[in-house]
C-alpha cells in the first residue's frame, strides 16, 4: 500500500518536475519594470536578480568605472545604522547578497529563503531608493575599488599599463586593436555630481529587470505593481557606440610574465566573424570542436600541454576566439608549427563530419543539465536578456540543433580567413639562459682573477728589485 502511494507520488509530480525552462511569467509594471518569474524546483529559496542596464561600456575610458562605483555606493547604508546596519538586516533575513558591473550591466545577485522574499525585495528597494551617498562614503567606495584592481594605481603601473605589460594576452591584443582603454580609469576625479547623475538616469525602473526563480508567493505580482511599481522612470539614457577595430596588430609578440621559469603560455586568437544568420550558437559549436582539436593534437598526439583550451570573450563590438595552451618554453616552435598544420588541415578539408556530431549532440546534452536549481536558472535568464520576448526566452536547444555542418564550415573558414594573432607569455629568463649567464658571470669572475694575478706577479719582482 505504502509503495503504492509513493508511486502515485512520483507519478503525480512528474510535471512538476518536468520545467520548461524556456517559459516564464514576464511583464512590465507601469513604470516600464520588466518582470521576470519562474517557480523553479526548490519551494524553499528564492533568487533573485536585478539587472540595470548600465555597464562599463557606456562610459569614455577615463570614466569607465563609475557604474562600478555607484554599485558599491548602493551598500552604504539606508539609515544611520549605516553599511554595517544594512547587511545586518540581510542576515537577520537569512539572505545574501552581491553585485556585479559588467562591461554591459549592473547586477545586484541576491538568494534567500523564500518565507522572507517581500521583506528582502523591501530592503532592495529600500538600496535603490533611500541609499544616502555623502563624500565619506565615496571615499570608501573608491578606496574599496582601488583595492580590488590590486592596490593604488601608481605612476609606474600607469606607464606598465600603457607599454601593456602585465595584462593577459586577450586584453593586450584588444588595446592593441584599439577594442579596450589602454589604462585604468582615474578614481580620483570622480565626482558626487557624475554618480547622482548616474544614479537618475540610468537607475530608472525602465532599464531593469527584475528576475526571481524559485518558490515564488502567491502575491508576488500584487507586491511588485506596490513596490516597485513606484521606481521613476526616465527618458532612456542613449547608450554608447561600442569601440571596433581601428588599428593594426602585430601578428606574432611575446609578452614577459614574470622572471625566471621555464613554463610558458601559448595564445593564438582569431577575431569572431560576423556571422549572416547572427546565430552566436554556430560560433559555440565552432569553439567547441576547436577545443576538441587541440586538445587531440596538443596533448594526445604530440604530448605537448596538458590543458589546451579555448576561450571566447567580446572586447567593444568584437568577440575573440583564443586558443591557449601550457607549454615547456623549448616546445614554443614545435607547437606553433603543429597548430599551423591544424589550421592548414582546417582550411582545406573543413570540419570532420562524425567530430561535429558528437560535439553537436553533447552540446545539447549539456543545454539540458547546466541550469538545474534556482540559482543557474536565474544566472541563465540574467545572460539571456536579450533573447526574452514575451514570457518567452528564446531556446538554445532548438537553436544549436539547427546548425548545420554547412554553416558551421562556412563560419570556420571565415574564421580562419587570417592568420591570427599569436601571443607568447614567458618570463624573462629560462633556466638555461639563467645557466648560461651564471656559467658566463663565473668565467668573467674567473678571467678577471686570472688578469689580476697576471698583473700582480709582473709587478712584484720590479718592486722587489728596487727594495734591493
Ligand atoms: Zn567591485
Amino acid at each position: 500500500m505504502r509503495r503504492l502511494m509513493f508511486v502515485c507520488l512520483l507519478i503525480c509530480s512528474l510535471p512538476a518536475l518536468a520545467l520548461d525552462r524556456s517559459r516564464v511569467e514576464g511583464y512590465l509594471l507601469p513604470n516600464g519594470l520588466q518582470v521576470i518569474l519562474k517557480s523553479g524546483y526548490e519551494r524553499d529559496h528564492v533568487s533573485i536578480r536585478l539587472v540595470v542596464g548600465v555597464g562599463l561600456d557606456d562610459f569614455d575610458c577615463d570614466q569607465r568605472e563609475l557604474p562600478h562605483l555607484l554599485e558599491h555606493l548602493l551598500f552604504s547604508g539606508i539609515d544611520e545604522t549605516g553599511e554595517g546596519g544594512l547587511e545586518e538586516r540581510l542576515q537577520s533575513l537569512g539572505g545574501e547578497w552581491n553585485a556585479f558591473t559588467s562591461s554591459a550591466d549592473t547586477t545586484f545577485v541576491i538568494e534567500a529563503p523564500a518565507r522572507n522574499q517581500r521583506k528582502v525585495l523591501d530592503l532592495l528597494l529600500a538600496l535603490l531608493r533611500d541609499t544616502r551617498i555623502d563624500a565619506k562614503a565615496l571615499a570608501t567606495a573608491k578606496k574599496i575599488i582601488e583595492r580590488e584592481d590590486g592596490g593604488h594605481y601608481s605612476h609606474l603601473q600607469r606607464w606598465l599599463d600603457r607599454q601593456d605589460v602585465g595584462h593577459p594576452a586577450s586584453d593586450q591584443l584588444a588595446s592593441e586593436l584599439g577594442l579596450k582603454c589602454k589604462e585604468r580609469s582615474d578614481l580620483d576625479d570622480m565626482t558626487l555630481e557624475q554618480v547622482q547623475h548616474l544614479r537618475e538616469h540610468w537607475y530608472a525602473a525602465n532599464n531593469m529587470s527584475l528576475i526571481i526563480v524559485g518558490g515564488l508567493d502567491r502575491v508576488l505580482p500584487a507586491y511588485l505593481e506596490r513596490t516597485f511599481g513606484t521606481l521613476p522612470s526616465t527618458e532612456p539614457e542613449e547608450r554608447r557606440t561600442l569601440e571596433s577595430i581601428t588599428q593594426q596588430a602585430e601578428q606574432r609578440r611575446d609578452l614577459t610574465r614574470g622572471w625566471l621559469g621555464d613554463s610558458v603560455k601559448l595564445h593564438w586568437l582569431f577575431i569572431e566573424p560576423v556571422l549572416d544568420n547572427g546565430n552566436d550558437q554556430t560560433l559555440e559549436l565552432l569553439s567547441r570542436y576547436l577545443d576538441w582539436a587541440i586538445y587531440d593534437q596538443l596533448r594526445l598526439r604530440h604530448g605537448l600541454s596538458y590543458g589546451p583550451s579555448v576561450l571566447r570573450e567580446s572586447f567593444g563590438d568584437s568577440g575573440l576566439l583564443s586558443l591557449n595552451a601550457d607549454l615547456e618554453r623549448q616546445d614554443i616552435d614545435t607547437a606553433v608549427n603543429v597548430l599551423e598544420q591544424l589550421f592548414d588541415h582546417l582550411r582545406k578539408h573543413g570540419l570532420d563530419p562524425d567530430t561535429f556530431a558528437r560535439i553537436k549532440d553533447a552540446a545539447i546534452a549539456r543545454e539540458n543539465w547546466s541550469t538545474q536549481g534556482n540559482t543557474a536558472l536565474a544566472d541563465y535568464y540574467w545572460g539571456a536578456l536579450n533573447d526574452y520576448e514575451d514570457g518567452h526566452f528564446a531556446d538554445p536547444v532548438g537553436k544549436l540543433r539547427q546548425v548545420s555542418l554547412k554553416e558551421a564550415d562556412a563560419a570556420l573558414r571565415e574564421l580562419l580567413k587570417e592568420p591570427g594573432y599569436l601571443r607568447i607569455e614567458k618570463p624573462l629568463l629560462g633556466y638555461d639562459e639563467l645557466y648560461g649567464l651564471v656559467a658566463l658571470l663565473l668565467a668573467l669572475i674567473f678571467a678577471a682573477g686570472l688578469i689580476r694575478r697576471r698583473r700582480h706577479s709582473e709587478s712584484r719582482p720590479s718592486g722587489a728589485t728596487r727594495e734591493r
